[in-house]
């Protein structure tokens, strides 16, 4: 700034000229953010799928909103599938032929979010399997090297101060995805009580784990009475300071997040739940009512996405995703770069994408609309963030930074300035 005084009227006429400038540089998002669907802008035609769903199961609106008729009722052939979405023969061929080797599973509600006539629909990618996943011959299986990282039974560790309980293999959705699908396997099966005692033992010997996420699997298909004790437990360890549930119902299954639940979980304070919204199409009423009561019950929300091709790769529908996130006060937490999990690669985009939607973000949106971009390093050595190049050089007492704007500024890098 120079050290000339600027008058009322020529500053704000600067002010007025900058403001026009910012106006245009998100100029292309407010067009785009039109014509985004979303869960909300699209929920007069979700509901008459509802209808149309709830009419072939002879379901009752009581039967629709209660999450165990959800579960008893998911889909998973391709016949009953057919009635639903416009499928091919070879559609329903290939189906089967990729449910032979993976299972799949969607719960109704989040079959009612799919335009049945899109074969591209984002949601429909997520949920129902495609030939490209059996013919998926370049991923592995365990990328992250989990099966080196389990020092007791159930548990992940791979950090100091924080790991997993394992408590489900079960979720209400089965994600085309999914970077844990060698543990879904054929069957749902929670994890025996003796195991997750045995877990709670080794956090109980090792003070310095402070943080104990459950996950799996969903950590809320267990029921409300397990999750209370596992949590009480918890609570009754001194070092625990914080629990974290991992679970994807408030997108697939939100009538999950029922009253009953809401008190168990208000009882074990501080608590966060992280889930996995990709898609704005995934925000509905419902989900916005799930995300709101668990906010009301005190629950700390985050949001854990996964940049797909197809579903999500492109810098404005983040940002779209990311600004419908905290209408519903789940905070953008991370963004994950997809693995090279078999059966899922062909989701997988290149780092250069990920890295420009984060320029994409900052600056352009509040800092809360802004998640931290992850690429987990290979053999479980962890989650390391991606960013765009800020700090250019960075002398003796001298940094050249890059703005949001791309703008090129010496730094002064000096204790006594
Ligand atoms: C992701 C993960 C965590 C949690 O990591 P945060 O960065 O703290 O959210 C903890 N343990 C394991 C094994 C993980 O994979």
């Amino acid at each position: 700034m120079s050290s000339e005084i600027i008058t009322g009227e020529e500053g704000r006429k600067i002010a007025l000229k900058r403001a026009e400038e910012l106006k245009d540089s998100i100029a292309d998002y407010l067009e785009y953010r039109q014509n985004v669907p979303t869960g909300f802008s699209e929920w007069d035609a979700i509901q008459e799928r509802q209808e149309q769903i709830k009419k072939y199961f002879g379901a009752s609106e009581e039967d629709w909103t209660d999450w165990k008729w959800q579960l008893r009722n998911r889909i998973h052939d391709a016949d009953t599938l057919s009635s639903f979405l416009n499928l091919s023969a070879q559609e329903k061929e290939e189906i089967e032929l990729t449910g032979s080797k993976y299972r799949w599973a969607v719960v109704p509600y989040y079959l009612s979010l799919i335009d049945p006539d899109n074969p591209k629909d984002p949601v429909r990618l997520q949920c129902i399997p495609t030939s490209m996943e059996y013919y998926d011959q370049c991923g592995v299986m365990d990328p992250m090297a989990e099966e080196y990282t389990s020092p007791a039974p159930a548990i992940t560790r791979r950090y100091p101060d924080r790991l997993i309980i394992n408590v489900t293999n079960q979720c209400a959705m089965y994600c085309r995805h999914c970077q844990r699908r060698r543990d879904i396997g054929e069957t749902d099966h929670q994890t025996p009580k003796d195991q997750i005692e045995a877990a709670l033992e080794y956090i109980s010997k090792n003070e310095e784990i402070r943080d104990v996420l459950l996950t799996g699997g969903d950590a809320f298909m267990l029921s409300d009475d397990t999750l209370d004790w596992v949590l009480t437990e918890l609570d009754n360890i001194p070092h625990v300071e914080i629990k974290r549930l991992g679970s994807r119902t408030p997108v697939t299954l939100p009538y999950r997040i029922t009253d009953e639940l809401c008190q168990v979980l208000s009882r074990h304070l501080p608590l966060y739940v992280n889930t996995h919204f990709n898609n704005p199409l995934e925000i509905s009423p419902a989900s916005r009512d799930a995300c709101i009561a668990l906010a009301r019950a005190g629950v700390g929300l985050g949001n854990q996405a996964v940049l797909l091709k197809g579903v999500n790769n492109h810098p404005l529908l983040m940002r779209k995703l990311n600004h419908e996130l905290l209408k519903i006060m789940v905070r953008p937490y991370y963004i994950f770069h997809a693995k090279g999990v078999q059966g899922t690669t062909h989701f997988r985009t290149r780092v250069e994408e990920g890295i420009e939607i984060m320029e994409k973000l900052r600056g352009y949106t509040s800092g809360l609309a802004i998640p931290t971009y992850i690429v987990n390093a290979p053999q479980g050595y962890g989650k390391t963030p991606m960013l765009p190049e800020y700090l250019l050089s960075m002398g003796a007492d001298k940094l050249v930074i890059r703005t949001w704007e791309k703008r090129v500024l010496e730094y002064e890098n000096d204790e006594d300035i």
